[in-house]
């Protein structure tokens, strides 16, 4: 059993549960048996809220009161649980300077590359995860946005790295290649790589049907590398935690036991070290 959670979310990303006050995700957590977690919630950009369109993450403006909430939280819970303040960011090379705030003000960042960049016109577009419409040359480009994110020192941890075989019908050439660069990556950086156990949980809850991830094929590559591997909620809604052992169980059956046998779990110890 894995006793840190490092990747929630808050009410302010407008896709959680609308009752899970901060409290009660903590509350959760405790009643789990967590020793540590972290507020990871998607973070807010000074100029850009979503490039749908769609509001998916806190505003600006909400960004003090909610740093400010996790510090009240640190100190009420001090006795029961370690409590970090963190982001699940993008890396958008535009909004450098932003980032380098955030970084600074959180004790973890999660790399979540939710968005594809134009190199050529500087436009972030959503990531688009069908095979219909994203071209070989925008997929190419995930591996390159984290690896700069990792050369500039943002990430403490990978999230979701397999995101980018959402919807894609087959595991060929190209996506086998952007699986060993992104655990080169991992390996040449000491990156944490998170297995996402949020698709899992909503498809056992009957939310949702398809498992885009884990991905097996993906955790296979990843297994031929030293490179470590955690458990990632995704909590954005409370019946997550309470699926978290069974979300593990079924993440070890589509990842399958040879693999899993070969990837290494690191330690919320190895995370915190490296931040510092
Ligand atoms: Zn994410
Ligand atoms: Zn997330």
């Amino acid at each position: 059993m894995y006793k840190f959670s490092f990747h929630n979310h808050t009410t302010r990303c407008q896709h959680a549960q609308p009752d899970m006050s901060d409290d009660s995700l903590v509350q959760a957590h405790i009643a789990k048996g967590f020793t540590s977690m972290a507020f990871t919630d998607h973070c807010p950009w000074k100029t850009l809220i979503h490039p749908s369109g769609i509001r998916t993450r806190m505003l600006y403006s909400e960004k003090k009161e909610y740093i400010a909430s996790i510090d009240m939280l640190k100190k009420k819970y001090a006795e029961e649980i370690n409590i970090f303040s963190g982001y699940e960011m993008e890396y958008i090379p535009s909004l450098h300077e932003e980032m380098v705030q955030m970084r600074k003000e959180a004790d973890l960042i999660l790399l979540g590359q939710h968005y594809l960049y134009n190199y050529d016109t500087g436009s972030v577009q959503g990531f688009n995860y069908s095979q219909d419409h994203i071209s070989e040359k925008d997929l190419l480009h995930y591996p390159v946005l984290i690896e700069q994110a990792a050369r500039e020192g943002f990430p403490d941890i990978i999230a979701h790295p397999d995101i980018y075989l959402k919807n894609r019908l087959t595991f060929g050439d190209t996506e086998e290649r952007i699986a060993h660069r992104i655990a080169q990556i991992a390996v040449q950086h000491h990156l944490p790589l998170e297995i996402n156990l949020a698709h899992i949980a909503a498809c056992m809850d009957g939310r949702m049907s398809k498992e885009h991830y884990p991905n097996a094929d993906f955790w296979r590559v990843v297994s031929q590398y030293p490179v470590q591997v955690l458990f990632g909620i995704d909590c954005h809604w409370l019946f997550q935690l309470d699926l978290y052992e069974a979300s593990i169980k079924r993440a070890q059956e589509i990842i399958g036991k040879k693999t899993m046998a070969a990837l290494s779990f690191c330690t919320e110890e190895d995370i915190i070290r490296r931040r510092r």
